[in-house]
């Protein structure tokens, strides 16, 4: 069997940027549910501490300098988002609340406008519910059918299912995660997205777990629409974005309907702002926007390809490490074609003993579907186990893990 060498570095100082992270300093917690949600660095804690000290107002409204300043963090927020998804326009990049909501955008008002019965939307067995519900939502408003791409034996996506969907000639949208949150897959983006324009289909990628972790060029990438939250990428949880291919959103009807999306209102109709403003009525969350420009401008500091290299070192010696343990099954692909999210299960031990016994130890780790209830039933899982590294975990901690997880099997031998 193949195994994995304890690796002596990775392309980050781990340990140093680890020290960035206020929550981090207890030596004792060894922080494994990135996947979940990252904590924060220095840079984004000051960041919006400072919004809310130095420039807090609302927002577009006011004429006087305070308000102007709190705008200008709002758009220089907005800009830092686009910077790192390298988006040519900051028109077309949407805050939303989270992934789920720039999801669910598209499905209510791309589809209420676009999908008819009969109509196919493409989606994966990997799917998290956030992309997953939207559509049935909008398939049962519009009658438009769901299909879907299922599972090659390693956990990869089968494209000739793909293939066959689009030969259909019925479908008019593809979504997927660009990575999967319970295998860890790293889907063929590239690929897919040509197949499905080749067929007139159009793509949305959910980058909850991709954008945290790998360089995403959204000017290269050729998908319509991206969605991703700040909270997986060092940011604050309450805001997401979504990019659209400038042409969609502007034929695109608004999502929620009131201040600031508007242009002129009256009794009976109203007409609608200019893009990004049409899709984020009501007083939008400057901090948490102002938060994720910092986290952005945080893991770029970092250089997301570096970030990508010691994940791939970390990931390889977890994966190596888990199923050297002789009761340990780990689902998904093997380490090259994943991102640092690894699930497994420990025997017929509940994965939510495995996870409390590891908390005592102060490894913290995810237990459940992770949202991905049909893809456990796929698997014939009821719930499984899952660690998942970030720029700042070590080696260390995933020998911790590992110790951890022997006290597991004593405890239940
Ligand atoms: N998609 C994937 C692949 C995820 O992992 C998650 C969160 O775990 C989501 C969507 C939903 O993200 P949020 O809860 O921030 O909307």
């Amino acid at each position: 069997m193949e195994t994995a060498q304890r690796p002596v570095a990775t392309p980050l100082d781990a340990p140093a940027i680890r020290r960035q992270f206020p929550i981090l300093a207890d030596p004792d917690l060894v922080y494994l549910d990135s996947a979940a949600s990252s904590q924060k660095p220095l840079a984004v804690l000051e960041a919006m501490e400072r919004y809310y000290r130095e420039d807090y107002a609302n927002v577009h409204r006011g004429v006087y300098r305070l308000a102007e300043r709190s705008t200008e963090a709002y758009d220089e927020a907005r800009r830092a988002v686009a910077r790192f998804f390298n988006v040519p326009s900051t028109t077309q990049v949407i805050f939303t609340r989270n992934t789920t909501e720039a999801i669910k955008l598209v499905a209510h008002s791309w589809g209420s406008t676009n999908l008819r019965s009969g109509d196919i939307i493409v989606l994966s067995e990997m799917e998290h519910h956030s992309n997953l519900v939207p559509w049935q939502l909008a398939a049962t408003r519009t009658g438009a059918r769901l299909e879907f791409i299922g599972l090659t034996p390693d956990g990869q996506l089968s494209l000739d299912d793909l293939d066959e969907h689009l030969a259909t000639g019925r479908v008019r949208l593809v979504s997927l995660c660009h990575v999967s949150n319970m295998l860890g897959t790293i889907n063929p983006v590239e690929e897919i997205t040509r197949r499905a324009h080749d067929r007139g289909a159009l793509v949305m990628l959910d980058g909850a777990q991709a954008a945290p972790h790998l360089p995403v060029d959204l000017s290269t990438l050729d998908v319509d629409f991206y969605a991703a939250s700040a909270h997986k990428m060092c940011g604050p949880m309450g805001v997401g974005m979504l990019y659209g291919r400038l042409e969609l959103l502007e034929a695109m009807p608004p999502f929620l309907g009131g201040g600031d999306m508007i242009r002129t209102v009256g009794w009976r109709e109203s007409t609608w702002a200019d893009l990004p403003s049409k899709f984020e009525a009501g007083t939008p969350s400057v901090a948490d926007a102002v938060g994720f420009g910092a986290a952005c401008e945080f893991l770029s500091s970092l250089s997301m390809s570096a970030v990508r290299e010691h994940e791939i070192e970390l990931t390889r010696y977890l994966y190596h490490q888990l199923i050297e343990l002789p009761e340990v099954e780990v689902y998904g692909p093997v380490p090259e074609c994943r991102s640092g999210a690894v699930s497994f299960n420990m025997g017929d031990v509940h994965p939510h003993d495995v996870a409390s016994i590891l908390d005592e130890s102060g490894v913290c780790v995810r237990a459940g579907h992770h949202c991905t209830q049909p893809l456990h039933d796929k698997l014939g899982l009821a719930a499984s186990v899952r660690a998942s590294v970030y720029v700042y975990n070590t080696v260390d901690d995933v020998d911790r893990l590992i110790e951890a997880l022997h006290r597991v099997r004593s405890v239940f031998a």
